[in-house]
């Protein structure tokens, strides 16, 4: 088994000295790590939690489910934050929005699944008034198979939650990319692009730029992503070893 809390460590280490080597204009805000557990065990959870990480991402509901309302989870991991990572279907929504600790749904791609979301919370809050965390996932590598909406559409949406979603509290945008870029040929252009949306959101809309985070870099490349400003990296397989294969 992989040395989780070691390597949880070393990443830490990474992100720090990344997070040196910004721009000044970025020093603001220290860069969150989402270590991401999909299809990796409950113990290895339980292991990454003990050596000090609490926000977790997870990309399948029914997994994300069984996991938060493990007795084990819920006994020794009272501070862990919940992060929504995957294709949302809109029959599962109630289902997610059940889940103990959900700190937010980063995939948020349409303006349906928006408003389903923003109509449902209000059953599922511990409290009056408190807002369901989403983030805009943006297709910036124009794939079909990847989720998110056009790089187009972004602010239409983003001005959608903002105005007519009141129970939800827009965080920021998110996004994948292409895999395999190599970073030797310079700054990552999925990562730049969705640095374009943000500045053009932020225009439009009169939104503070530091108040509209950037979710994006992976294990390959989150050092990377760090230094061109990503304010929350999803990080897998760098802490917890390569995955193991998902049954269908
Ligand atoms: C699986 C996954 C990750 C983590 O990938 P690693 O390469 O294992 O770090 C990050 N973001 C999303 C959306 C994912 O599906």
């Amino acid at each position: 088994m992989a040395d989780i809390a070691a390597n949880l460590k070393s990443v830490c280490d990474k992100i720090l000295y990344a997070a040196t080597k910004r721009t000044s204009e970025h020093q603001y805000y220290e860069p969150r790590l989402v270590a991401v557990s999909k299809l990796q065990s409950t113990e290895s959870i339980l292991s990454a939690y003990k050596a000090g990480q609490r926000h977790f991402g997870e990309n399948y509901v029914n997994e994300l489910v069984e996991k938060a309302l493990n007795p084990q989870i819920l006994e020794k991991c009272k501070e862990i934050q919940w992060h929504f990572i995957g294709n949302l279907q809109r029959n599962k929504v109630n289902k997610i929005l059940s889940v103990p600790n959900l700190y937010i749904i980063e995939s948020v791609g349409n303006e349906k699944l928006a408003d389903l979301l923003n109509n449902s919370w209000p059953k599922f809050r511990k409290s009056d008034n408190c807002k369901l965390n989403v983030m805009v996932q943006v297709n910036t590598s124009q794939e079909e198979e990847k989720n998110g909406c056009d790089i187009v559409e972004v602010s239409t949406l983003v001005k959608h939650i903002i105005n007519n979603c009141h129970n939800l509290k827009f965080m920021g945008l998110m996004t994948i990319g292409m895999f395999g870029y190599d970073i030797t040929n310079g700054p990552n252009p999925y990562f730049t692009c969705l640095i374009k949306c943000r500045e053009k959101i932020s225009n439009e809309l009169a939104i503070d730029i530091k108040n509209i985070e950037l979710s994006m870099g992976m294990s390959n490349d989150y050092e990377h992503a760090i230094e061109l400003g990503s304010t929350n990296v999803r990080v897998g397989t760098a802490i917890f070893g390569n995955r193991p294969q998902k049954n269908t």
